[in-house]
């Protein structure tokens, strides 16, 4: 089977597909560190950021990301309150295939959004995130950082925590981290928890104390207001209270646990700034660091697969 042309989720990869752009990925971040670039790689390739959903760091990440690399990056935000969405987005598909760009950054609030696109341009499309459904290089990013402190995903215990039922970011992990041998537990209210999730090879746990217990890395998700209905959550206060991550809740894990969070945070809801800040403890920041490095080996590699010559 020829290697995917594009990137719009994890299930599916194999676990030598993974390792592949994690190695990459690592190879990167020690470039980063570095402070040398390597412009040539994409010159004269066109990178369109099409983002119909706010973002700030994945979109400034994926933009550094082409640029590194010496990619034309393009960065367009769309509206989507008013306009029939599918409409749209077949339109634009049309528009910017006719303007021959090489690889496509796509957010969309609906999921399958970037699988659509896929079918109807010449472009490389990744996926920055569609509706809950993945957020292929955020999982990617995960992996890279936990793996930089632990060696291996291989018989971890990763507990994500919170509103998992509206999080793209906890699908995507649930796929790559268990492929690679982690064990995962998702902790957090039924009412914030999807049926049928179990069948994904993941424990279920509705109280923090038990779900932390003995976990190697503690990862927390934004209570996600913006995609819920209402009543799903008492109060911002009573989920802190059962679900928020500070120093205390963070005992119940192993000593040497650490923290992640895809951003933005709700600091005083899901996770306390003790924590969040900790340098011992968080691996946030790095997070961010190394999404610009994963960033940057899914464009090389999907701009080396491209059939289209530049
Ligand atoms: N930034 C992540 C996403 O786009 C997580 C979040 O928004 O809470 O899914």
């Amino acid at each position: 089977m020829p290697a995917p042309r594009h990137l719009l989720a994890i299930q599916g990869l194999s676990p030598p597909e993974i390792t592949a752009l994690l190695d990459l990925a690592e190879a990167y971040a020690l470039l980063n560190r570095s402070g040398k670039t390597q412009r040539d790689l994409l010159r004269g390739r066109t990178l369109i950021n099409l983002f119909f959903e706010d973002s700030t760091r994945t979109r400034t990440s994926f933009e550094l990301a082409g640029k590194r690399l010496g990619a034309d990056v393009i960065n367009m935000s769309v509206s989507t309150s008013s306009v029939n969405k599918g409409e749209t987005l077949i339109d634009t598909a049309v528009t910017l295939n006719a303007m021959n760009c090489d690889l496509l950054v796509v957010r969309h609030n609906q999921s399958g959004a970037p699988a659509l696109l896929a079918r109807k341009v010449d472009a490389a499309v990744i996926n920055a995130g569609d509706g809950t459904h993945e957020h292929p290089t955020q999982a990617l990013l995960d992996a890279l950082t936990i793996r930089r402190h632990r060696g291996t995903l291989e018989g971890l215990v990763v507990a994500i925590c919170g509103d998992i039922a509206h999080s793209r970011v906890a699908r995507s992990n649930i796929y790559l981290l268990t492929t690679l041998g982690a064990r995962v537990r998702l902790v957090g209210p039924p009412t914030l928890m999807p049926a049928a999730i179990s069948e994904l090879g993941v424990e279920i746990f509705h109280e923090m104390p038990l779900g932390l217990k003995d976990a190697d890395i503690v990862m927390m998700l934004r209570l996600q207001r913006e995609r819920m209905a209402a009543g799903l959550v008492p109060s911002a206060r009573e989920f802190r209270h059962f679900y928020g991550l500070d120093a205390q809740t963070l005992g119940f894990a192993k000593p040497d646990a650490l923290v992640m969070h895809p951003g933005p945070m709700n600091r005083g809801v899901e996770i306390d700034s003790a924590v969040a800040d900790d340098p011992a403890r968080s691996l946030i920041a790095e997070q961010v660091e190394m999404g610009v490095a994963v960033r940057m080996a899914v464009l090389d590699t999907l701009a080396r697969r491209s059939t289209r010559n530049v």
